[in-house]
């Protein structure tokens, strides 16, 4: 049996793209160009740039008909289990999965086993995805020992070993006095602070949102209010300090409002939104459906219409998956026992193409919140579509049809409420650093 993709293949020295929708809304490119890409870099790109070119046996000439190619993504926002837990997904496979989905830079976050809070740890996570992949790695320093809340990380040595953040996600800094000094901490060090919002005291035990459905399905809520208590205190202390401050996985119509009105006053913070949340309601959790337990819940269908609207008018800066492998043993369980999470990185451009298809978005907003968007918040380089720039890019088949299913999937884990639906469109090929990162199994280079 064929694999369901392949990873790794070996980068042509010469590559020719023939007629395809190309978008960069960091140049403003929109138009069907031709792009010619030689040993990894982008040589020409531009209406019948290849005119002149003739590729021999040893390059790929693709057919962009059908076909859109844009800057590649970066998920600021993905979970890979390693070290600790590598059964649910490891560096080898999250970066697999990440390059399946087009994106060619990742955040794991720090809640590994060990807990990601010291150098040596981000070096390795960092060393270990330089070897296996040219999809940059770039390891999420935790703010505290332990993630315990007390302690600050030394940030200055994580940064150094290659982290460009600091979160305690999965948990929440829960002091205020911890949080600031936090805050004063990564500012000197010109780190960005990524909160996971949750103010646990109102969560005890909580299994999905608060709200008509959870008490008619007698399951503990998660209330808005949790989130928003957090957000409301963080604004205030990213305030007073200056620091960068950055909201993971908004989940409510009042967060959208508080970042709205500190970003009014120029408060430096930005926030990201999930597929999850933009698509989803807890009315998804009526069928007691795991793979619908996430942290924070889904909620409902007003928290979703503000985070639409929040993220098309620039309030929420960067789409980012949350990607949250869990195994069976974690999902196949009652609703109460099971681990909160659920994948994204391979879905995320199927299920927003649609989006954009249906003018839900425009796709200029949404390669921008999923590219430049992330790379500014991370003060790293923009992948761009652009003459002299190292081929950083995915191509996405508009027509293709797959359906999502494990023997689909490069993650080593399939807990997606996706799971057994059609999707149409997918990523085909990721050049990431000007290597092919990922070439799906149906699109054959030599037969396009
Ligand atoms: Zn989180």
């Amino acid at each position: 049996m064929l694999p369901a993709v392949s990873m790794n293949s070996p980068t042509p020295s010469l590559i020719v793209v023939r007629s395809i929708q190309a978008l960069d809304p960091s140049t403003s490119l929109d138009e069907e160009v031709d792009v010619v890409i030689e040993q990894g870099v982008i040589t020409r790109l531009g209406r019948n740039a290849a005119d002149q070119i003739a590729v021999a046996d040893h390059g790929w000439e693709l057919s962009g008909k059908g076909k859109r190619m844009f800057p590649g993504l970066i998920d600021m926002h993905v979970h890979f289990r390693d070290p600790g837990h590598e059964y649910k997904e490891d560096i080898a496979s999250g970066l697999a999965a990440a390059a399946a989905g087009g994106f060619v830079h990742v955040c794991p976050m720090a809640n590994t086993k060990p807990i990601n809070d010291r150098a040596n740890l981000t070096a390795y996570m960092k060393l270990k995805g330089k070897e296996l992949s040219p999809v940059g790695l770039h390891p999420v320093g935790a703010i505290t020992m332990g993630q315990q809340g007390q302690e600050l990380t030394e940030m200055a040595d994580i940064r150094d070993a290659g982290a460009l953040a600091v979160s305690d996600d999965g948990v929440c800094v829960r002091s205020s006095a911890v949080m600031r000094k936090a805050l004063e901490y990564a500012r000197t060090c010109d780190l960005l602070v990524i909160q996971h919002a949750e103010d646990h005291d109102l969560t005890v035990g909580a299994q999905m949102h608060e709200g008509a459905i959870s008490t008619r399905l007698g399951l503990k809520g998660w209330p808005r209010a949790a989130e928003e208590i957090i957000v409301a205190r963080d604004l205030i202390l990213a305030e007073l300090t200056g620091a960068r401050y950055h909201l993971a996985h908004v989940s409510s119509a009042g967060s959208v409002r508080l970042l709205r009105d500190a970003k009014d006053r120029g408060i430096a913070v930005s926030a990201e939104v999930t597929p999850h949340h933009l698509l989803l309601t807890d009315s998804r959790v009526l069928g007691y459906d795991t793979a619908c337990k996430v942290n924070p819940p889904l909620r409902e269908e007003q928290d979703r219409q503000a985070l639409w609207e929040a993220l098309l008018d620039g309030t929420i800066d960067v789409i980012a998956t949350d990607h949250a492998p869990h195994s069976t043993i974690e999902k196949d369980c009652e609703f109460s026992e099971a681990s909160p999470g659920l994948i994204g990185l391979e879905l995320c451009m199927a299920l927003l193409f649609q989006q954009a298809s249906e003018g839900r978005i425009r796709w200029s907003r949404l390669v921008e919140s999923l590219s430049q968007g992330p790379a500014d918040l991370l003060k790293l380089p923009r992948p761009q579509l652009k003459v002299g720039q190292p081929a950083n890019f995915a191509i996405f088949d508009e027509g293709m049809e797959w359906k999502v299913e494990r023997s689909e999937l490069a993650s080593k884990s399939w807990n997606t409420p996706f799971l057994g639906q059609t999707m149409r469109g997918r990523v085909v090929l990721t050049m990431a650093q000007g290597k092919v990162a990922f070439c799906h199994r149906d699109f054959d280079p030599a037969r396009e």
